[in-house]
């Protein structure tokens, strides 16, 4: 806690004057001026060097997540996995960040930004928009790697144009030189492997103009994460997206726009030519309004950027209302292609079978698509935790293999989705194939099939909502308590 001066009352950070204001005499104060006398202490002790800086971690005893607070007062909850527990606490030293965005958005004005955005979320369950739940919003500062990258020096290229005339093709060679002297400015990352790259990716950009020379009472009201990415693990991303910009600056420029230049396509190549050099990250935390939503041991999350209130939710589907909502859509439908068209029942029978191989493909590729959030693989931040060594720079994301699909698809019987559409498309095709007199097998055959797509419908919707919402986290930070 930050004792005000004046009536000894607990300081926090006030949104609305970026100042530090007292509960109680309603005083504001410079951040920059008030010091714990622990940190004081601290940044004596270390002859100068005060790289690190006191804060209280809560630990979620049911995921393990951890949380950081200036204060000491009890967290009554967990922003990870939703649980309403009280988290255990203690006294660590963290590595201080070099700069930070404060708070720029107020908790009213990112309830008002998630308001308005589900407003267009019709079939979203009501829970989501109670004012209860919106409350529960919580300010929490995400750390992020920032890269600072230079370009300066003498750059040689060479380019190439090639056209035709008559019978024969031309190509001019030039050499092109130029000096570059361009700067990239904290290009960032999430540095914290409890925040999905999915949703700081949805939220992004923050404006580093807005960023401060950090001192740890601008954390004061408000949580911050750990970061406990390696900081070599953006660096590559950094120079590349550095290599890109300048190239395609360069090729912009009027006279090199129709030739082909001579190091496009190769990244180290364009490194040397371009001298691009990466200072050493720097550890920055940026604003960000968190809530969770738990509901049948899955988690949802809603985020809001604090300084430009841009929001990101995931948001799950209600199925009754959703049930509901495309029965009233299907009704006019229905009514319209009965008075325009007469289908013969073979034709109908095709259709079904159509209808259910798109079904049946959708709902894999749903199926293909959450086992790939649920194993994490798209978060390479969580993947280099998890393996602990570096995976320098290459964004080679895994995919999933049609073995462990189908395992996936037969391991649980809880969605008959990947049954159904089976059976959808089989008894259409075997009708077919038979061909039998009587329209009755037709017209039977039909209905199975379109009662398959129905229910492969269904599995769709629970699998939507599934994509929609994430797994319990489990943290196993401290090697303990591994779960497989
Ligand atoms: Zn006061
Ligand atoms: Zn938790």
């Amino acid at each position: 806690m930050y004792e005000c001066p004046n009536c000894g009352g607990n300081l926090k950070f006030d949104i609305s004057s970026q100042m530090l204001k007292c509960d109680y005499c309603l005083t504001t104060h410079n951040p920059y001026d008030i010091t714990k006398e622990k940190d004081a202490e601290e940044s004596g002790s270390l002859s100068g060097n005060n790289n690190e800086f006191n804060v209280t971690v809560f630990t979620c005893p049911q995921c393990g997540g951890e949380i950081l607070s200036t204060d000491t007062s009890a967290a009554e909850f967990c922003s990870f996995c939703g649980a309403s527990t009280i988290l255990d606490s203690r006294i660590r030293k963290e590595k201080r960040p070099s700069h930070i965005i404060p708070f720029k958005k107020t908790k009213e004005d990112c309830k008002k930004a998630y308001i308005s955005r589900m407003k267009r979320a019709i079939f979203a369950p009501d829970e989501l928009k109670d004012e209860k739940y919106i409350d529960g919003f919580r300010g929490i500062y995400v750390p992020y790697w920032a890269y600072s990258i230079t370009q300066k020096g003498p750059v040689l290229m060479k380019g190439e144009k090639s056209y035709s005339k008559g019978n024969y093709t031309y190509t001019d060679k030039y050499d092109l030189s130029g000096d570059l002297d361009a700067y990239y400015y904290d290009l960032s990352y999430d540095a914290s492997s409890s925040f999905a790259d999915s949703i700081s990716e949805q939220i992004a950009p923050f404006n580093v103009r807005d960023s401060k020379k950090f001192t740890p009472s601008f954390l004061s009201g408000f949580y911050a994460d750990t970061a406990d990415v390696d900081s070599s693990l953006y660096k590559d991303d950094a120079i590349n997206l550095a290599n890109a910009t300048s190239y395609s600056k360069i090729k912009k420029t009027p006279a090199f726009s129709d030739l082909r230049l001579s190091t496009e396509g190769n990244n180290f190549a364009t490194t040397m030519t371009l001298h691009t050099f990466c200072e050493k990250p720097e550890r920055v935390l940026y604003p960000v309004w968190f809530m969770s939503y738990r509901k049948e041991g899955r988690i949802a999350y809603a985020t809001v950027n604090g300084q430009s209130g841009k929001v990101a939710a995931d948001i799950p589907v209600d199925i009754k209302k959703y049930l509901f909502g495309t029965f009233l859509l299907a009704l006019p439908i229905f009514f319209l292609l009965n008075g325009l068209f007469t289908i013969k029942p073979d034709i109908l029978l095709s259709c079904s079978g159509i209808l259910a191989s798109f079904t049946l493909i959708i709902y894999l590729m749903e199926s293909a698509a959450i086992l790939r959030r649920d194993k994490r693989m798209d978060d390479r931040g969580y993947l280099h935790r998890q393996s602990g060594k570096p995976k320098n720079g290459q964004k080679k994301e895994k995919q999933i293999t049609v073995n462990e699909l189908l395992s996936y698809e037969t391991g649980n019987g809880k969605f008959p989705g990947f049954v159904s559409g089976d059976v959808a498309i089989g008894v259409s095709v075997l009708v077919r194939l038979f061909a039998p007199v009587s329209d009755l097998w037709y017209y039977g055959g039909a209905i199975v099939s379109f009662l398959g797509i129905l229910l492969t419908n269904m599995s769709i919707i629970k699998k939507y909502n599934i994509l929609a919402t994430r797994k319990l986290p489990q943290f196993d930070r401290k090697g303990g308590d591994d779960r497989a």
